[in-house]
């Protein structure tokens, strides 16, 4: 299976990241979490006729800036957009007139679905879960092709963080706060906080993503978050665009 972080940022874009964006190749589906400004990108990347499925953590404007940018794709692929049923309402009126162009009007094949309580709704098993967050975010566990995935983002460190993560080949975990920040309320992971996500829930492999583009400006920032990352949780990495990974 193939990971490309297509945007690593929180907030807005940055010399170094776009908005969170992040593509999984598995052997028959495009899995995408998330649709921040780096979704701009996914045309380098679909080249079969594979179905797209797109799954939203929450309605922050970082995390689906990027549903406006869907009119310009060119290819035929059918699109599935899921996200938890109280995210459903908001997200149908915010991609509407007068702020951006409805789905019903897109000239492209897309399906906008709640994600059932039931994981094995779709072809491979979803399950998702409440993290802690200032407003509804939703993490989520994949199982595909022999692996687990986890992605959590946006989050401060919970219970669901853990149970979605647990022994996952890959968690993919937000590090919005610089090391020894704590967010507080707001509901953000620094990176020692994500890493000891990681380690509860004894993942082999952890990626820090959605970097805050104020505080993270430069790729040093991020390997300052990745080595406070490691002293917890050997197997970290910070994310960085556009590089395939086989994972
Ligand atoms: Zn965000
Ligand atoms: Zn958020």
């Amino acid at each position: 299976m193939k990971l490309i972080f297509l945007g690593t940022n929180g907030w807005y874009d940055n010399k170094i990241g776009n908005t969170v964006c992040l593509l999984l190749e598995s052997k028959k589906y495009y899995i995408i979490f998330d649709a921040g400004n780096g979704i701009y990108k996914l045309p380098n990347h679909i080249k079969s006729g594979k179905p797209i499925f797109i799954f939203l953590s929450h309605l922050h404007l970082d995390h689906i800036f990027g549903l406006h940018i869907l009119p310009k794709f060119k290819f035929k692929n059918k699109i599935n957009i899921f996200c938890d049923k109280e995210l459903m309402k908001p997200l149908k009126k915010i991609v509407d007139h007068p702020y951006a162009m409805p789905f019903r009007e897109m000239k492209i094949n897309i399906q906008i679905s709640e994600l059932s309580k039931d994981p094995r709704k779709l072809p491979f098993h979803v399950e998702h879960r409440k993290l802690y967050h200032i407003d509804p975010s939703f993490g989520y566990r994949l199982k595909i092709d022999g692996k687990i995935v986890a992605y959590c983002c946006d989050t401060g460190v919970c219970k669901n963080s853990v149970y979605l993560a647990r022994n996952a080949d890959v968690l993919i975990h937000e590090c919005a706060s610089v090391p020894k920040f704590f967010s507080g309320k707001w509901g953000h992971s620094n990176p020692e906080e994500a890493a000891s996500v990681a380690k509860e829930a004894r993942c082999k492999k952890l990626f820090l993503t959605h970097f805050s583009a104020n505080k993270y400006v430069a790729m040093k920032d991020r390997h300052t978050a990745q080595k406070a990352a490691r002293k917890i949780f050997k197997n970290t990495f910070a994310a960085r665009e556009d590089k395939t990974m086989n994972i």
